[in-house]
């Protein structure tokens, strides 16, 4: 299955999924790929980080589940298609997907059985004071609540679920809850 976890900048969606996959066996977070630099600090991990032309190539060669430049950035993030030479425990596994709102529509739109999860924030100041505290110029910080308000009213037209992150412990034992509940129950023999 796929599950995808989405919602605006600054709700803390990318702590709570990395808290998420301690808490649920047979989860597979995918990598992505994306134009954008590295942040300081960042872990070189975090993304798949590659050259514009890099990117498009790939895109060019069906290489992605979804793609999308990110509002306003000017940057192009995409989700892999999964590769056929993964071992059996990754290929087994649901994947998941941690993405802004226009890819979250497309893997709607190719794979109706995806469950899409947003997750938003508990007020507008929390998630501001989370957007500043990732170093971000004021201009940007507004862009990016503006282009957050729009989403969440588009993500909760979407979703399957909305998660609010009043607390990261919270919301991600909410989203295991979640994904549980679409786990088929185990056969007895
Ligand atoms: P950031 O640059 O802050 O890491 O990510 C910016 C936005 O891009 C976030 O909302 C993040 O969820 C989203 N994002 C990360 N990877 C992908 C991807 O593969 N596809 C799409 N559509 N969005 C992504």
């Amino acid at each position: 299955m796929i599950f995808v976890v989405s919602g605006p900048g600054g709700v803390g969606k990318g702590t709570v999924v990395n808290r998420l996959v301690t808490l649920v066996d047979g989860l597979r977070l995918s990598r992505s790929w994306t134009t954008r630099s590295p942040r300081p600090g960042e872990d070189p991990k975090a993304y798949v980080f590659v050259d514009r032309a890099q990117f498009e190539a790939k895109a060019a060669e069906g290489g992605f589940l979804e793609w999308t430049e990110f509002a306003g950035t000017g940057h192009l993030y995409g989700t892999p298609r999964p590769q056929g030479d993964m071992d059996r425990e990754a290929a087994e596994a649901d994947l998941l997907l941690e993405i802004e709102m226009d890819g979250a529509q497309q893997i709607r739109r190719d794979y109706p059985d995806a469950v899409v999860i947003l997750v938003v924030a508990p007020s507008a100041s929390v998630q501001q004071e989370r957007l500043r505290g990732r170093g971000d110029s004021e201009e940007n910080v507004a862009r990016r609540l503006e282009v957050g308000r729009s989403e969440e009213v588009l993500g909760r037209r979407l979703a399957d679920h909305v998660v609010v992150n009043d607390d990261v412990v919270r919301a991600a034992a909410e989203l295991a809850g979640i994904i549980e509940s679409y786990r088929k129950p185990m056969e007895t023999t």
